[in-house]
Parts: structure tokens; sequence; C-alpha cells
């Protein structure tokens, strides 16, 4: 995404332009997987941005209070993760592992949710689920056949 549109992000959400906000969004939406803030802080350095961590959890946690990016608490990890919000419904693919996390963005619940909520009255606003396994690689190295 372009400096530009990631300015106007900020700005739609009503929040102020900072160098950190830009800088970490911009390495949110270039990120193919989810970050940690300790991540955000250790690439953020490399990249000649000097920050502490604390304003980087401080950042962080504006950024999720707008929407502009997700905080993700998965189970297995003792920290919080976070993502850029593409504002699409998605799940994780989480490996036992190699505790690397992959996303998919098929999710056939959806038929499922208005079938529960006609039977049940109970008006669905969402769902949460991760799946747990091993990723390709470590099937491989671990010798786990995948079926
Ligand atoms: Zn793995
Ligand atoms: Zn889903």
């Amino acid at each position: 995404m372009e400096k530009k549109s990631i300015i106007s992000k900020i700005t739609e959400a009503g929040l102020k332009k900072t160098k950190y906000r830009v800088n970490i969004i911009d390495l949110l939406e270039k990120s193919n997987t989810l970050l940690s803030a300790q991540d955000i802080h250790t690439q953020l350095i490399k990249n000649k941005t000097k920050v502490n961590l604390s304003t980087v959890y401080r950042t962080l946690d504006k950024l999720t209070e707008n929407g502009i990016i997700n905080k993700v608490d998965i189970e297995q990890e003792k920290q919080s993760l976070y993502e850029y919000n593409r504002d699409e419904h998605h799940h994780f693919l989480i490996c036992k592992n190699c505790n690397k996390i992959e996303t998919i963005y098929n999710c056939p619940l959806h038929d499922y949710e208005q079938e529960i909520m006609k039977d049940s009255g109970f008006y669905i606003t969402g769902h949460k689920i991760e799946f747990y396994g091993y990723c390709k690689e470590c099937q491989k190295s671990l010798n786990i056949s995948s079926l």
C-alpha cells in the first residue's frame, strides 16, 4: 500500500499521523504473517526508526482501537499478535511444531450460522476458530502423512 493511502487510513480514523503509526501499518500490511509487538519493534529498529517497545505497544493499542489493525490472541502464543485489518473474514492454521500461522479466507460457516440462528433464536454476530495441526514442511520433517 502506498504511503499516501496509509496516511489517509490514519486520518479517516480520526487519528493524527505520526511516523510510528505510518511505519507500523506499513510493516503489518506488507507482512504475510502475524507479528508480535517484539517483532515489529525489531523490524522498525532494523529500518532505522528509533522507537522503544512501550511506544510500539501504545501505537498498536491505538491502531487496534480504531480498527486499522487486528489484535489476535492465539491460545498457544504467550503474546498477542497483530495483523493489518483487510476487512475480510478469515481463519488461522497454526502449526504445532514450528508455530507458523497461515491465513485462510474461505469459510463455510456463514450458512451454518443462519441455521443456528433459526433453530436457537440466538442472534450471531461472528465466530472465531483456529485450526491446529502441522504445516507442509513439518509433515515432511516429522514424517506425518496428511492422508
Ligand atoms: Zn510447521
Ligand atoms: Zn469463519
